[in-house]
């Protein structure tokens, strides 16, 4: 006999970042499992413990907690299902340290950053101007004791499997997660946006070529009958296109950086940041210049650019 997938709830969480609202996906099965968490406010909880409500369903209820990866809109109220229902909180091995030791690598951020967009050249004065802002606002998720997960780990749910895909990019360790029909896609593969590659490992390079390998890792899970229910915005079923389409972007994108880098003297990071998007307002610093600096390591691994003390120019 089959056994049949338990059936998938969705909560939208309201969400302060840039990609809206953040999905929330209840497995009500057994043992009953919650897919990312939105951010850990006040607000927040009372949006999940609503829509938990409207299924029959508490947070006391909760059996197992799933993070696609470790940013505060997927984090965020972790902790707090945690503590209220005992639920152990997965989360894939490389993300690991970004929620369970969450406090220290806070303690590190605003200096990470700013050591960061020193390498990518920014100026000082915009670097200030970003570092008064960071980590002043109230902290969006909590620190949480949390399980590792690896690629290719089942967790089973109603007797069907909760497949991991370990998808590095956006973050290292951003996975997919695949049930029956369904694929929850975290912020791996979204609809309408292109998630940002680059500001989410600060300390490792390649992210970008990492990331068209993964939207590789995921294709072959593409039916006609599967539902991709992404990290923000709608569900979708055309995933071979969206691949498609995120892989045409940044190809487009690489395009661009190397004409900028065609013409004139070589460049900083900044720099061609700068010639690509004429503002850079607050966080979009962090996100531009790290997206920017996640195609030239690729073009440099591709042998189409060249490096010299933070100045890059087309081979
Ligand atoms: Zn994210
Ligand atoms: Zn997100």
């Amino acid at each position: 006999m089959i056994a049949n997938e338990a059936p998938v709830y969705h909560i939208g969480i309201p969400n302060p970042m840039f990609e809206g609202d953040l999905n929330l996906y209840v497995i009500a099965g057994d043992p009953l499992t919650v897919i990312d968490t939105g951010i850990g406010t006040p607000e927040a909880l009372v949006v999940l413990e609503a829509g938990l409500a409207a299924r029959g369903f508490s947070v006391e209820d909760v059996r197992r907690v799933v993070l696609t990866h470790k940013h505060a809109d997927h984090i965020g109220l972790a902790r707090e299902i945690h503590d209220r229902s005992g639920a152990p909180v997965f989360v894939h091995e490389d993300d690991w340290d970004g929620v369970a030791n969450l406090d220290a690598r806070h303690e590190e951020f605003v200096p990470l950053v700013r050591r960061r967009l020193q390498s990518f050249h920014v100026p000082e004065s915009e670097i200030e101007n970003l570092a008064k802002t960071l980590g002043k606002g109230k902290r969006l998720a909590r620190q949480t004791e949390a399980e590792k997960l690896r690629g290719g780990d089942r967790l089973p749910i109603s007797g069907v499997d909760l497949e991991v895909i370990h998808t590095p990019g956006h973050t290292q360790g951003s996975i997919c997660l695949s049930y029956g029909r369904h694929l929850f896609s975290g912020d791996h593969v979204l609809p309408t946006i292109s998630p940002n590659i680059g500001a989410g490992e600060m300390r490792r390079r390649g992210m970008m070529t990492r990331f068209l390998n993964s939207l590789d890792r995921v294709a072959p899970l593409a039916s006609e009958d599967l539902i991709v229910l992404p990290g923000h915005g709608q569900p979708f079923s055309t995933l071979l296109e969206r691949i498609e389409q995120l892989k045409a972007h940044h190809g487009q994108r690489e395009r661009a950086i190397l004409e900028v880098l065609r013409q004139g003297d070589p460049k900083t990071v900044y720099e061609v940041a700068r010639s690509l998007w004429s503002k850079l307002p607050g966080y979009h610093l962090v996100l531009g210049t790290s997206e920017v600096n996640a195609h030239l390591e690729k073009s440099i691994d591709d042998g189409q650019v060249r490096e010299h003390d933070g100045r890059f120019s087309a081979v």
